[in-house]
């Protein structure tokens, strides 16, 4: 199948119409938001579902995304919407929190990987919400990266990793966040946090009064079985080795440096990924500058980019910084101890 990129253009009615109708026949269309790309196809279809498993190369346990431009369309999918999450809507949409409901028989099994519930979002990226209202369908999208691989960032991403799987690819350049949407699920007695992201759990907690987060993912222990199915994958990963060294910034480079050395001699391509005030410490190669603590989005909206160009480099050890568990720092850090399998040393 040869794969059609087009620029999201707003003013142009005739890339959308296409892609609307893509949608609406039954096929894939990847496209903008403002987390990562997504790769959608008619939420309501059975089969679309399953193009999208297969082109991902996705486990069809792992449910999708549903996206919807109106809050209305929540009344469609969902059985029963609580008070909390009316809350949650009303505060956080649109934009990047992913609210797990009850659903109703017309989504099918399929799309929620067999569960009883459906995670819906209304993104705010104007190329997704155009998307969504043109084709009158409810985009079913999960990130655009074949399995295993960081999610997307810009259209060459999705490119790179499906090129001739899928039918179309709207392009409007590098997101904003760069990392998945916070998915919270308030189905059970108490709101919980099944995926931290932007939306920080003090956010939620603002809100709500309350929130938890799901013990999985809180102490990130790897003997545990997440809510979402997805999070118990082995995403994002490089093909490199990744290891996460932590400690005071003088130390942690040192160590870094010593490590560096230590595969170089034997052979071996590293790479590095430092804060932006930390750069200037390393003087090995192949240090990428992975943005600033100090601001945290600038560290999100350039990971997994800077992960995929560790694989173009062809690294085969990859050493990185720690990027402060809090806030958004914590949706950071969940990404990167799961891109690095859990590996992480501490100096100090
Ligand atoms: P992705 O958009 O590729 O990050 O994948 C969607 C994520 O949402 C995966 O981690 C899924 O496990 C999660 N998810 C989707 N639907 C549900 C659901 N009904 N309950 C819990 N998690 C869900
Ligand atoms: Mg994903």
């Amino acid at each position: 199948m040869e794969t059609v990129v087009a620029k999201a253009d707003l003013e142009n009615g005739k890339v959308f119409q296409a892609a609307a109708e893509i949608l609406k026949q039954g096929g894939l269309v990847a496209f903008p938001t403002e987390t990562v790309y997504g790769l959608g196809g008619d939420a309501l279809k059975a089969d679309a579902a399953g193009k999208i498993y297969n082109a991902k190369g996705r486990p069809s346990d792992n449910p999708l995304i549903v996206h919807i431009a109106e809050t209305d369309s929540v009344y469609q999918l969902a059985a029963d919407v609580p008070e909390q999450a009316k809350k949650l809507m009303e505060a956080f949409w649109p934009g990047p929190l992913t609210i797990i409901f009850k659903k109703k028989k017309i989504v099918p099994d399929t799309t929620t990987g067999g569960l009883d519930t459906v995670a819906v979002r209304m993104p705010s990226h104007p190329a997704a919400l155009k998307l969504i209202k043109d084709s009158g369908v409810y985009i079913a999208a999960p990130s655009a990266n074949l399995s295993g691989r960081p999610s997307p960032t810009t259209a060459a991403h999705v490119m790179q990793d499906m090129q001739g799987r899928i039918d179309m690819i709207l392009d409007g350049g590098a997101v904003g966040i760069g990392i998945e949407s916070t998915i919270v699920d308030v189905t059970g007695d108490r709101p919980t946090i099944l995926r931290p992201g932007f939306i920080s759990a003090q956010m939620i907690k603002d809100i709500l009064g309350d929130v938890t987060i799901d013990p999985a993912i809180a102490c990130m222990d790897k003997n545990l079985r997440p809510k979402a199915p997805g999070m118990k994958y082995t995403h994002y990963a490089p093909k490199g080795q990744l290891t996460i060294v932590e400690g005071s910034r003088e130390k942690v480079a040192g160590e870094i440096e010593r490590l560096v050395a230590e595969k170089k001699k034997a052979g071996y391509k590293t790479a590095v990924l430092a804060d932006t005030d930390n750069v200037g410490l390393y003087s090995c190669e192949n240090v990428f500058d992975a943005g600033s603590k100090k601001n945290e989005i600038t560290v999100s909206a350039g990971l997994y980019a800077i992960l995929r160009s560790c694989d173009d480099i062809g690294a085969d050890y990859i050493y990185s910084e720690s990027f402060e568990e809090c806030d958004m720092g914590y949706a950071i850090m969940n990404r990167l101890i799961k891109a690095a399998g859990h590996r992480v040393i501490h100096v100090d």
